[in-house]
């Protein structure tokens, strides 16, 4: 063959190797971390985002802007998943989570710039995340779950910094209160607990609901407004008279025939209705419609009727009330009813709701968020996602820790030591490691706009002392203990984000090589970067195409900030 060189690549591929992959890598990683940085913990900035259709979102959830952020550069989007796993596994931490990632790249650059290979580091690194899980689990505080102060304030945790502050007591209380009445013998589903908005009103009017409440009216005017006491039937399908399988034509010769036909179809209907009256059916949920005659019927009997409930406030109502849901009327016995104290329309910030309340034993209720405007009420929303999250995992682990940057100061001490015993290169991965921790406590303070050297002298030299809980007040500035101020998050947010931002980061410096198919690169390629698979003209970022992307993204973001 000589000096030809053999091409195995289609000529719209693009490759990049070595030392420009990882750079390029890292790059995207860091530009991800950095975007959400600044709002991370009490005294964290908002991002507003914008989307082509010019919806706006106000924001301080790292998840939610990371997903809103249509990011799509493959690297970056490595980063982003680091923040979902958080987000489904724990329901907090996700901006933590990605600042932690972006800072261990950044340790790993200077490191793979002294020369020390990435499978060293990858290992260094492993070690120390283990290490640290260990280090976290002996340092962990036990809570029991009807502990309810700290519970409260677990949940309180969460909500600092997004929007909730006037109110925070107080939705904390509605979500230790969700939680604990949804709580049964298979665990906790959060999805038990839904969550009203309520455009108009003040936050602090915010209450619970023990039991559901469906974005619907009754289906006639001339249904009762409420009914106490009332026996409730849950239909999965619709309130018609069964279609036929096959279409069928009725051939009518006279008057008195379509009459007895539409007779035959008001009688089943009746029949219908009377189903339920005989059952004692005070209120019936049906997923689909109800027929215009069935409605009348029902409202004669006084029954109180709603139509397209959807599927989700089907489950919960069956899971509150204790009703089954049948698929048609003719299917309902005693066995499928189900209770609640009282079924009303109420209205709801100028809406019609229908509140199906005082069930004998809550396993669904309803937080009935109210607030000034609809950005406000959507990220105390959030807030309360995330507190409903801590407060679940918290019952389910039964460890919380000390917040406010106390636990990674904890780990990078005693990682630092733990380096010593590890020995060569490694050793050097396991201190970037301990360093990257301690991003922390040093973003908490500077977004809280403190001199962060000054606080990581201060923090370090009280864990010295023994004091484990030392951690940044962000709105004195002062060390404090954060057990006595009451500021706690479970185990499970630092360990998993400890976690996913180690697999993360060992993914991404483990990658030497970034083949981007044909299809996938955008513009025209230089012929002459695909034989010899050396990086594109204009380095790390500046590749055209597909890889370009994290150019694109970086600009991007430069606007938003
Ligand atoms: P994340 O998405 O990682 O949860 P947050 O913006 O919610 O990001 O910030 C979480 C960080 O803020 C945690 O380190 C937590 O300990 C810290 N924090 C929360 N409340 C306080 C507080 N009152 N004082 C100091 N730090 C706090
Ligand atoms: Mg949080």
């Amino acid at each position: 063959m000589g000096n030809q060189p053999l091409i195995v690549l289609s000529e719209q591929s693009q490759r990049t190797s070595g030392k420009d992959a990882q750079s390029m890598n890292i790059t995207a990683g860091k530009a991800v971390a950095e975007a959400v940085r600044t709002t991370l913990g009490p005294k964290g900035m908002d991002k507003m985002l914008v989307n082509t259709a010019g919806n706006v979102v106000v924001t301080n959830d790292g998840v939610t802007i990371l997903k809103r952020m249509d990011i799509d550069h493959p690297a970056a989007n490595m980063i982003v998943e680091v923040a979902e796993t958080q987000e489904d596994e724990v329901g907090d931490g996700t901006t933590s989570a990605v600042v932690v990632a972006g800072e261990l790249l950044k340790r790993s650059e200077e490191l793979l710039d002294q020369d020390i290979h990435a499978t060293t580091l990858a290992q260094g690194y492993r070690q120390a995340a283990e290490q640290a899980t260990d280090v976290l689990e002996e340092i962990a505080i036990d809570v029991s779950e009807d502990d309810s102060e700290i519970l409260h304030q677990i949940a309180a945790t969460a909500m600092t910094g997004k929007g909730a502050e006037s109110a925070k007591d107080l939705l904390a209380e509605l979500v230790v209160d969700a939680i604990q009445a949804v709580a049964d013998e298979d665990g906790i589903n959060t999805d038990n607990v839904q969550v009203e908005k309520a455009v108009g009103g003040a936050i602090d009017t915010s209450e619970l609901v023990e039991g559901v409440i469906i974005d619907k009216e009754r289906v006639s005017e001339n249904m009762p407004f409420f009914v106490d006491d009332a026996t409730i039937a849950v239909i999965s399908d619709a309130f018609e008279v069964a279609e036929t399988e096959i279409d069928a034509e009725v051939n009518v010769t006279d008057p008195d025939q379509l009459q007895e036909f539409l007779d035959q179809e008001e009688a089943q209907i009746r029949d219908m209705v009377d189903t339920l009256v005989d059952l004692d059916v005070d209120a019936v949920f049906v997923n689909g419609a109800i027929d215009d005659l069935a409605q009348h019927y029902l409202a004669e009997a006084g029954i109180f009727g709603v139509r397209r409930v959807k599927k989700s406030d089907i489950q919960r109502l069956a899971r509150s009330t204790g009703a089954r849901p049948v698929n048609g009327v003719y299917d309902l016995t005693e066995d499928h009813l189900g209770f609640a104290g009282s079924v009303a329309q109420k209205d709801v910030g100028g809406d019609q709701r229908v509140f199906v309340e005082d069930v004998e034993d809550a396993k669904a209720v309803t937080i009935i968020l109210r607030g000034g405007t609809e950005h406000v009420v959507d990220e105390v929303d959030r807030a309360i996602d995330d507190s409903l999250g801590v407060v679940r995992t918290t019952i389910q682990d039964g460890k919380v820790l000390a917040g406010g940057g106390a636990p990674e100061i904890e780990l990078a001490l005693a990682l630092r030591d733990f380096a010593d015993s590890v020995g060569g290169r490694e050793q050097l991965a396991v201190e970037a490691f301990a360093d990257a921790l301690e991003v922390v406590p040093r973003t908490l303070a500077e977004n809280a706009g403190l001199d962060p050297i000054d606080s990581l002298v201060e923090l370090r030299s009280e864990h010295d002392g023994g004091a484990t809980a030392a951690g940044l007040d962000a709105y004195t500035g002062d060390v404090i203990d954060m057990e006595a101020e009451g500021v706690y998050e479970p185990l499970r947010v630092k360990s998993q984000a400890i976690e996913s931002a180690t697999e993360a980061a060992v993914m991404l410096l483990r990658i030497d090589d970034v083949i981007a198919a044909g299809d996938l690169v955008g513009g025209s390629v230089d012929e002459d970067d695909d034989d010899d698979g050396d990086m594109p003209p204009g380095g790390p970022g500046g590749a055209p195409g597909g890889m370009g992307g994290m150019g694109g993204m970086g600009g991007g973001m430069g606007g938003m900030m």
